[in-house]
């Protein structure tokens, strides 16, 4: 058992190590988390690096956020044409070059769709991909 104290209603008690959760995220602070059993609200405070390690010790397992949960992302989102190009790219011979990225920021050089190939509008299809059209 743990002894708490919650920072909503002021009293203390005790609560199993399943009964909490520790957020461990890349940056900013180690978030601790209980529902008081006085006041039946939630409780949550920043942690230490010396009162996360004696949690962890008491047998609360902590929940660590991957950085790339929390990474800021630019770009438009992917469509379900991004999706297929990609999928046709990696059946292609040579995608592991392809896909390597080529400077920091810089997004993937998966093949574009040509604008107005071969004369026709741009149909938002995917441009056909080697059997000629019959
Ligand atoms: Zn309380």
């Amino acid at each position: 058992m743990l002894a708490i104290e919650c920072n909503r209603c002021g009293r203390s008690g005790w609560v199993r190590p399943d009964e909490v959760s520790l957020l461990v995220r890349p940056e900013g602070c180690r978030l601790f988390r209980f529902t008081c059993q006085s006041c039946g609200l939630r409780a949550e405070r920043c942690l230490a690096e010396e009162e996360l390690e004696l949690l962890v010790g008491a047998g609360v397992k902590p929940i660590v956020v991957p950085a790339e949960a929390v990474e800021e992302h630019g770009g438009a989102p992917l469509t379900l044409n991004d999706l297929i190009d990609l999928h046709l790219l990696l059946e292609s011979p040579g995608w592991e070059e392809r896909l390597a990225p080529r400077r920091r920021g810089s997004r993937f050089a998966w093949p574009r769709r040509r604008v107005g190939q071969r004369g026709e509008p741009e149909t938002g299809r995917r441009p056909e991909t080697g059997a000629p059209a019959g």
